[in-house]
């Protein structure tokens, strides 16, 4: 199914100091923890539950859910993490709190969760600052923000010269069965190749915009709708054609669908891309792996 997109979100600016914030309590948690695993019953811990949870990790997870599409998958991973090391710890600190002697290998597994958890934060972290600077840290296409400012330039040149130009929805076909089938990593190379493909075939005035995860607006400049079904005609065998290879050697074949839609001088922004949503939409519901233009 196509996003809307429409309602879709960048990351806001406020979760990234948040994100400091959440380093910062898991740091004090894992010394408390320590304290609590090795020294139970002098540190006076009852039991599993005298040592809390941190909580703003959740927190953090609730407003980047509400906001950003693009870390989706990414972020639910990370929550999979956070509590595979949780419980994994709460099992330790139980185990010493019942007078246990403490176990090598358990007490490893703990660290390389935690390790493993703040590695991925602060790659969160990073992806944040470059994102608050209008680019997809993944594919390096310029994301929503940068998409608003050109749209409205557009629009406005339009209005001004009587130049036509056309907007394309193009959304990967069963996305899904890939990252299920592949994995995330092998489909995030899938986003990253595709993203090469579109800026290879538009011209270099033209420009592609990740809206949110496999969501990819083109803007085509001065034309008009033939001119562009042709180009985006192209656009799909060569995706289709040019399947991804992994570094383990398999092979992902994809497609795309396009929904496109040119301007209107009787349409808002919002309105033309609602236009080509329907159109990727209606792309979609006719088969997929082919280009629709708006009516
Ligand atoms: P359809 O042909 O109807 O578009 O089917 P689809 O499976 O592609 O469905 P849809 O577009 O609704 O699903 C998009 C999927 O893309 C869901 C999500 O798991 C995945 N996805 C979103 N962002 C990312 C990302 O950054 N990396 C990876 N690997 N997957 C992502
Ligand atoms: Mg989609
Ligand atoms: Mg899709």
């Amino acid at each position: 199914m196509p996003g809307s997109a429409t309602t879709e979100r960048t990351v806001p600016p406020a979760a990234a100091p948040k994100l400091n914030a959440v380093v910062d309590e898991h740091l004090r948690w894992l010394a408390q923890w320590h304290r609590a695993a090795f020294f139970a019953a002098e540190a006076g811990v009852k039991g599993p539950d005298g040592l809390p949870m941190p909580t703003g990790f959740l927190d953090w997870v609730q407003t980047v859910k509400a906001g950003d599409l693009t870390h989706q998958p990414a972020v639910d991973r990370l929550v999979t993490l956070h509590e595979q090391m949780h419980r994994m710890a709460r099992l330790l600190l139980m185990r010493s709190v019942e007078g246990e002697p403490p176990n090598l290998a358990a007490y490893e597994a703990v660290i390389a969760k935690f390790d493993e958890f703040m590695a991925q934060l602060r790659r969160f972290e990073r992806a944040f600052s470059v994102a608050g600077s209008g680019i997809d840290p993944l594919t390096g296409l310029r994301n929503r923000t940068g998409l608003e400012e050109e749209l409205a330039r557009e629009m406005n040149r339009f209005r001004r010269t009587g130049r036509p130009f056309c907007v394309a929805l193009c959304d990967l076909d069963r996305f899904k069965t890939v990252n299920d089938t592949y994995g995330h990593e092998a489909g995030d190379r899938v986003l990253v190749a595709t993203a090469g493909v579109i800026n290879r075939a538009i011209r270099s005035f033209d420009e592609a915009f990740r809206l949110g995860g496999e969501e990819i607006l083109i803007l085509l400049k001065d034309t008009v709708l033939d001119e562009v079904r042709r180009v985006l005609e192209r656009l799909r065998t060569d995706i289709a054609g040019n399947p991804v290879q992994l570094a383990d050697g398999r092979v992902i074949k994809v497609t795309a669908s396009f929904g496109v839609a040119e301007a209107r001088l009787d349409l808002a922004a919002d309105a033309l891309m609602e236009a080509a949503d329907q159109a990727l939409y209606a792309a979609k519901r006719e088969g997929r792996n082919r280009v629709v233009a708006a009516a």
